[in-house]
């Protein structure tokens, strides 16, 4: 029989999060994937639908609507985009670019579990820095983790699953101390979400240093995970690299055509994010009333740190009509969804008592 290359063996499986499993009398709710619980707008979900009546062509490949609408936001060229079927197949495509055999790649560990996949996957070498016990990642220990052989170095802002977000000082400072042919990339699914002093300006990092790396998406704050659609922004000579190992008409047309109207949607759907804000927020009081301890959540969802109670707890919650997400033997995360499940949430802690 024919066999994959020996590293393919070594990838570790992806668990995606659960749907709820029904319980009679209850309704249940998905917290497992940090998605976002709102439908789409009618906008959004009509220009895509008229999108679907060119199915039976191939999409543009140049994404051109979509790079336009992100160069004006953004205000920067077209030539320093580079989209894709989520920026999760973007660091498919940075690590297939710039890492192979003997390469490493530096990220925090908990943190998105995509990393070591991809990593895996490429051929290269993952070096994982431990949060610190505030679920934060530890910037001197991951500068210190760079070697010669680093090429790429994942940060991930809000940190999926811990929570808490790194600060524009903290990160500059990082960037300024890593050589210059080490890409930095700042992963920034949960952006949108970010509520803090000093956040991380990734435009302003990439003026600086041409090495850094954006990633973003719209599958969370824009809510169309089901598309598939993220992009990247970085230096002309990067992004050209990322579009060049990328699949061919890897985004659909209703997903280039969704993103763009989602764009143009845009104060409605931060107006949205900020409701979910506002949830996360009553969230954490009454977690905190409740009398446990989450580290800070900057993203749309919450850790808690359990250990080897994680499979119990998401038992429980399961039982409340919660499917939420647990990590095996490390914790459980809990997306911020409708209000009805942050109720439900907030009740079985204070039936429980906190981890000693
Ligand atoms: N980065 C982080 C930190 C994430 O949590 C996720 C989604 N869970 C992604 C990237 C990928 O998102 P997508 O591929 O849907 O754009």
């Amino acid at each position: 029989m024919v066999q994959p290359l020996p590293h393919v063996r070594e990838i570790p499986p992806y668990v995606p999060g659960r749907p709820p499993e029904a319980r009679p009398g209850l309704t249940t709710y998905k917290l497992s994937s940090n998605e976002n619980p709102y439908p789409p707008l009618p906008g959004v979900l009509g220009t895509a639908t008229q999108a679907a009546e060119a199915m039976n062509r191939y999409p543009d490949m140049g994404c051109t609507a979509l790079y336009d609408a992100l160069s004006t936001k953004l205000d920067v060229s077209t030539d320093r985009l580079a989209a894709a079927t989520g920026s999760v197949a973007l660091i498919y495509h940075l690590l297939a670019a710039y890492c192979g055999p003997g390469d490493e790649v530096v990220h925090a560990w908990r943190s998105f579990e995509a990393y070591p996949i991809a990593i895996t996957a490429a051929g290269a070498t993952g070096v994982q820095v431990p949060v610190t016990a505030d679920g934060r990642h530890d910037l001197a220990a991951m500068a210190a983790a760079v070697t010669e052989r680093t090429r790429v170095v994942l940060l991930c802002t809000p940190n999926n699953p811990t929570g808490p977000a790194l600060s524009h000082a903290e990160t500059a400072g990082f960037v300024a101390g890593v050589r210059d042919d080490v890409l930095v990339v700042v992963d920034e699914a949960y952006l949108e979400f970010v509520r803090m002093a000093d956040p991380v300006d990734g435009l302003a990092l990439l003026r600086d240093h041409p090495n850094v790396v954006l990633l973003r998406t719209f599958s969370k704050a824009y809510g169309l995970a089901g598309l598939r659609v993220g992009y990247a922004v970085a230096a002309a000579d990067v992004a050209s690299a990322l579009r060049a190992v990328a699949l061919p008409f890897g985004v659909s047309s209703i997903a280039q055509a969704a993103a763009v109207a989602s764009l143009a949607h845009e104060v409605e759907l931060l107006a949205r994010v900020d409701a979910l804000v506002g949830e996360r927020d009553r969230l954490v009081a009454g977690i905190t009333a409740a009398g446990w301890t989450v580290p800070e959540p900057q993203g749309n969802f919450v850790w808690f740190d359990l250990g080897d109670a994680a499979a119990d707890f998401a038992a429980r919650a399961a039982d409340a009509g919660l499917a939420v997400r647990p990590f095996a033997g490390e914790g459980v995360r809990v997306s911020v969804g409708e209000p009805e499940a942050t109720d439900r949430l907030v009740e079985m802690l204070e039936k429980e008592p906190p981890p000693a």
